[in-house]
């Protein structure tokens, strides 16, 4: 059994001991079927919470109403969910209640789709009752029983199928498809988080160039936050190179650009990112503006991205062109390297420096001259020294008078 797996193998054991059935389920299954890096791997039992409350000694009660128990075992935590069916669903989202069931196959009748609707035992065995290993020798996204039904009772579904789309580079079944088309506007019942926590996931897919034209296609994105009429760009958005972005501000402005959203604070704000998202995703827009080619960085314009940004603002172009960003990158490091500052705390005076040299009443002029004395510095006019400072500034208030 592969690691993950074997690390996890002792809880079910332990369970098994104690005459519970217990089984490998979802993600971590399905992708050891498909040969992908394993995520988390999550266990489902026969075991109420209670049950497996008593047998563990580590344990955390993250949702034992739903069923859900945390046990750390051996310094790594696992989701151990009891056996449940989901209660009467209201409004299109995840029911309130659920009925814990002793049976396994109930439990993997109320997943969303085959594929992640298997189980594994301890000893490798697979148990597949709704054909999801078929489904992914296919590699087809599949409810688990009929699609409509199941989207109605849980709107989210269908973003969770699209962002598999983006992740597995699956297709959608016919009827999946059919089924998504015709609940679309259920979209509208699910909160703008969950729908969010989708996206993220969807853009930082390999195939999210084939995932976000389905958006459009299916007609989910009409209900999703800003993007009622993008169905077209879009489409378009299969173009970019959305698997070169390596932190999720950078897709988000890339979102942005390829969407052709003229002011990015509003419409991330519609999404309910963190602000620092949408800070950074603003800035990155903003620089990229500033920087028509890679070619074009000032060594003002690169001090005050800084590098990190520096580097986005590439790799966003880049994603958008087509053309690597490698070779700019080590451009941009080469050339924030030699800065002879990386920020304005490395400047050699302070304001209170400046306010002693020039004997004045501190003001607005102390910020002026401070940033005179930085962009002087960082394009080597002058040393970042003390005393060349001090001269520079002398000189500069000649020059000043002397055209006054
Ligand atoms: P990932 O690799 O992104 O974690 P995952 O398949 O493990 O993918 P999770 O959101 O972690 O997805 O959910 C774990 C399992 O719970 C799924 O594999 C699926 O069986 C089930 N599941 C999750 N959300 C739903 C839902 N909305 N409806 C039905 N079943 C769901
Ligand atoms: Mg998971």
């Amino acid at each position: 059994m592969k690691p993950p797996f074997q690390q996890a193998l002792g809880i079910i054991r332990q369970l098994n001991r104690h005459g519970y059935e217990a089984y490998f389920v979802g993600g971590a299954v399905r992708d050891l079927l498909l040969g992908r890096p394993i995520g988390d791997v999550d266990i489902a039992t026969s075991a109420l919470p209670d049950e497996v409350m008593a047998i563990f000694p580590k344990t955390i009660d993250v949702g034992s109403k739903h069923g859900t128990v945390v046990i750390v075992h051996e310094g790594t935590a696992y989701e151990v969910t009891t056996f449940r069916t989901d209660g009467d669903y209201e409004d299109h989202r995840r029911p309130e209640s659920v009925t814990f069931v002793r049976s396994l196959e109930e439990d993997l009748k109320r997943r969303d789709f085959t594929m992640n609707a298997i189980a594994m035992d301890e000893h490798g065995t697979i148990i597949d009752p709704f054909g999801g290993q078929e489904a992914i020798e296919k590699r087809l996204i599949r409810t688990v029983g009929e699609a409509d039904a199941r989207f109605r009772e849980d709107a989210l579904r269908m973003m969770r199928a699209v962002r598999f789309v983006s992740q597995l580079g699956f297709s959608l079944a016919i009827d999946t498809k059919k089924a998504i088309i015709a609940n679309a506007p259920l979209l509208a019942h699910i909160s703008v988080e969950r729908m969010t926590m989708e996206m993220e996931k969807l853009l930082a897919g390999p195939f999210a160039a084939e995932a976000l034209p389905l958006l459009a296609e299916t007609g989910l994105s009409t209900y999703l936050p800003g993007l009622a009429e993008k169905g077209e760009w879009l489409r378009r958005a299969a173009a970019y190179r959305w698997p070169w972005l390596a932190a999720r501000e950078e897709r988000w402005a890339l979102l942005c650009h390829a969407l052709g959203v003229k002011e990015s604070r509003p419409f991330l704000r519609a999404w309910k990112l963190p602000n620092k998202v949408i800070d950074e995703a603003g800035a990155i827009l903003a620089t990229l503006a500033a920087v028509p080619e890679p070619a074009a960085w000032t060594n003002e314009q690169l001090f005050l991205a800084g590098l990190k940004r520096a580097l986005s603002v590439e790799v966003v172009r880049a994603a958008l062109t087509g053309k690597p960003y490698e070779p700019q990158h080590d451009e941009l490091r080469r050339r924030f390297a030699a800065l002879p500052i990386k920020t304005k705390g490395e400047l050699a005076v302070n304001g209170k420096v400046v306010i002693d040299w020039i004997g004045k009443p501190a003001g607005p002029w102390v910020k002026e001259t401070l940033d005179a004395i930085w962009r002087a510095v960082v394009n080597g006019e002058v040393e970042n020294e003390k005393e060349r400072i001090y001269a520079w500034l002398m000189e500069r208030s000649r020059t000043q008078e002397k055209n006054c």
